[in-house]
């Protein structure tokens, strides 16, 4: 009887914890909010492309399993403390300790091992203490403006959210990575070059004004 008891706890605390973690889903990227993206991405979308880029990565030196969970771990706190953004006036350090407790209930209705796992991956990302959760990080960027690119092809506002890019200067070294990007930039410049003449007449102000603004992210601010 006890054990069944307990089992349906258990059971209960795996389906909070589906809950919170389903709120991901509701929980918009703050970056594309301030710069008024309609129908901007969740939290979860973004974490489901890092895993991607950490499935399709070709580097035998690399354990992509662990980068996977990295990425499917790394913004989890989120769906309780929100995506906060420097403009927030929330410092680093609050921040950090606002997720870590956030881990800590989230991760306090798995089994034992399952908790230390989950808690594990996110304070390995956290302080950047391995080669993968470094090589993640960098998929966090390329995740960021490979999403900039495609709000500004759909929105037809070629270099609106060039801040984006530019706060990622100098902080890509994996040569998959970097080969990405090459691509990215190449379709970039030959989609800009060609619709120059809207960038000109339609959005150059509007792009300045947005982009005097201060980078708002907290996926850019580190
Ligand atoms: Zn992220």
């Amino acid at each position: 009887m006890a054990a069944s008891v307990q089992a349906a706890a258990g059971g209960s605390n795996m389906l909070r914890f589906m809950k919170l973690i389903g709120q991901l889903k509701r929980v918009p990227r703050t970056g594309w909010v301030y710069r008024n993206v309609k129908k901007p991405e969740s939290v979860s979308d973004h974490m489901y492309r890092m895993a991607m880029m950490s499935l399709t990565i070709t580097d035998p030196t690399v354990d992509k399993d662990r980068c996977i969970k990295l990425a499917l771990v790394h913004d989890m706190a989120e769906c309780i403390v929100g995506d906060i953004a420097p403009s927030d006036n929330i410092s680093k350090t609050e921040k950090h300790k606002r997720e870590e407790e956030a881990m800590r209930q989230l991760t306090d209705l798995l089994p034992e091992g399952l908790k230390q796992e989950i808690y594990g991956m996110w304070e390995e990302y956290e302080t950047q203490s391995s080669p993968e959760s470094r090589l993640v990080k960098q998929f966090d960027l390329l995740e960021m403006i490979l999403q900039a690119h495609e709000y500004e092809e759909l929105e037809g506002t070629p270099g609106r959210l060039q801040e984006f890019f530019d706060s990622t200067d100098g902080r890509f070294h994996h040569p998959d990575v970097l080969q990405l990007i090459s691509s990215l930039n190449e379709e970039r410049g030959s989609h800009m070059t060609k619709t120059d003449d809207t960038k000109n007449c339609g959005n150059s102000q509007e792009a300045s004004v947005v982009s005097s603004r201060p980078l708002e992210s907290s996926h850019t601010s580190s």
